[in-house]
């Protein structure tokens, strides 16, 4: 656990990274590792400009988070310095949204499921701890994925949803299957089966989970049905689905062009939120507009965790740098 850094407890929005081993295979294939981290900063080294697929020149990217984690550091660690100072927020009402962005294979997915797997865990112990356990809390999960601007509920078979906004200005997602877990063990199961929905289909040539947002959202009652806080995870399409705009397959191109509206939606939403503003642009993404509980921007009820992923593959820097890029701007 890095004493030296802000605890995120303390921010609104926490940006971190995250960069993971690389493969075996990937070095067989003659990658090599391009990016060092020297926890809070982070430095890539990507080709500048290539002559004839030959790279003439190499520079040095370099950037500071709020925490960097590097290869040999575990789920537990980015949990310990992320989620685990929020429990007690989420207790008292709070809105915590982590966001795991980055491109395919740099490991969004797995840090998320572990993510996931420690909180569960930890809430369901710290509700029966003797200062909250008079609340008789109840934990319910949601869960969807967004593709292509349209919602599924992956806790019901895929089927599709209706977003709707209120006179009050309330989002609603119709027909959404919330589903009460008894214990960690179960709510652990059940967000394991929507993962798994979220892959079954998917072939190597059609991999949609890459070109989806899966949005995890478990949410603690009291016994009067009241809501007490809520996580929200979302695990983001592929950063790099977003340049699939310029594709020459129309269904492609209109997916990457989706892709691209909502990352750059929830950056103007983040940002929004985290300076304060009077205006954030949610409506301006179906992404944006279902997560906008997470954006009040004039309470300290909603914090936000930002973690990118990057993969060390010399193969992946441009796409590293971008996502570093990406997370930088937040700030
Ligand atoms: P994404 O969701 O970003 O496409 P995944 O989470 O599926 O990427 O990760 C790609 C592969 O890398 C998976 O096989 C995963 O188990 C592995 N992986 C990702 N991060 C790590 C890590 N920190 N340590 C070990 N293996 C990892
Ligand atoms: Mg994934």
């Amino acid at each position: 656990l890095q004493q030296n850094h802000t605890p995120a407890s303390h921010l609104k929005l926490c940006v971190c990274v995250r960069k993971r081993p690389i493969f075996k295979k990937e070095e067989t294939n003659g990658e090599i590792d391009s990016v060092s981290v020297s926890n809070p900063q982070i430095r890539v080294l990507a080709p500048k400009f290539k002559v004839d697929g030959i790279t003439k020149y190499v520079e040095n990217y370099d950037f500071t988070f709020d925490n960097s984690f590097n290869e040999n550091e575990e789920t537990q660690d980015v949990y310990k310095y992320s989620l685990r100072p929020l429990l007690d927020h989420i207790m008292n009402q709070g809105v915590i949204t982590c966001f795991a962005y980055g491109q395919t294979g740099s490991g969004k997915t797995f840090t998320m499921k572990g993510l996931q797997n420690q909180y569960v865990t930890d809430m369901y112990k710290l509700s029966t701890h003797q200062n909250y356990s008079s609340m008789n809390l109840k934990f319910y999960i949601s869960f969807f994925e967004i593709y292509g601007g349209r919602c599924y509920d992956l806790l019901n078979n895929k089927n599709q949803l209706v977003i709707l906004e209120d006179k009050n200005g309330f989002v609603q997602i119709q027909n959404i299957v919330e589903k009460q877990a008894m214990s960690a063990e179960e709510m652990i199961q059940l967000i394991e089966y929507g993962h798994n929905i979220r892959t079954t289909h998917a072939t190597a040539s059609n991999d949609t989970s890459s070109r989806s947002h899966a949005i995890c959202q478990i949410m603690l009652r009291n016994d009067k049905e009241k809501q007490v806080g809520k996580l929200v995870l979302v695990d983001l399409a592929g950063s790099e689905r977003a340049q699939d705009c310029q594709s020459n397959n129309r269904q492609r191109r209109m997916e990457g062009a989706e892709i691209n509206k909502s990352l750059l939606a929830l950056k103007e939403c983040i940002r929004a939120m985290d300076t304060g503003a009077s205006h954030v642009p949610f409506r301006a993404s179906k992404l944006t507009l279902v997560l906008r509980d997470s954006f009040q921007s004039k309470s300290d009820k909603s914090k936000i965790v930002m973690i990118a992923c990057i993969s060390p593959g010399s193969s992946s820097s441009d796409h590293t740098v971008n996502t570093l890029r990406y997370a930088d701007r937040l700030k």
